[in-house]
């Protein structure tokens, strides 16, 4: 990786130097998170039943690990999870992402905090400047 950089990093100016090693050092941070939450809820990852929350029956999981792209502040990882299906609820649950705090919609929830933070100190500075002026 770093002999990788080495040959990239000739005759590079500032911006782009800046850039690569941004592109670069998510790719790596990536990894280590995904094999981060990969030590993270094994018990979860083994389960081959579970109780549904909506109507008490046993759901047997579906035979093949189902894998989901998330995106994250260090760029898109790839998650393998167990997914238990309720056909008369018509509704499928993965304990796995409960258990590592992966929100179910697309955006998870550091991404939405990020939004979250960047509005509320607009925000703020908006006020400052309101209040400067
Ligand atoms: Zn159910």
């Amino acid at each position: 990786m770093v002999e990788k950089l080495n040959n990239q990093v000739e005759g590079k100016g500032f911006e782009e130097l800046s850039e690569l090693l941004r592109r670069e050092g998510k790719s790596v941070t990536g990894a280590i998170f995904e094999e981060g939450l990969k030590s993270r809820g094994a018990k979860q990852r083994l389960a081959t039943t579970q109780v549904c929350e909506g109507c008490g029956r046993t759901l047997t999981r579906q035979p093949k690990l189902q894998s989901r792209k998330v995106e994250s502040l260090h760029g898109e990882i790839e998650i393998e999870r167990p997914y238990f299906y309720c056909k008369p609820r018509r509704k499928g649950s993965s304990p796995l992402e409960e258990a590592l705090e992966i929100a179910p919609q697309k955006k998870p929830y550091d991404l939405q905090r990020t939004a979250a933070d960047y509005l509320r100190k607009f925000r703020l500075s908006e006020r400052v400047r309101f209040l400067n002026a």
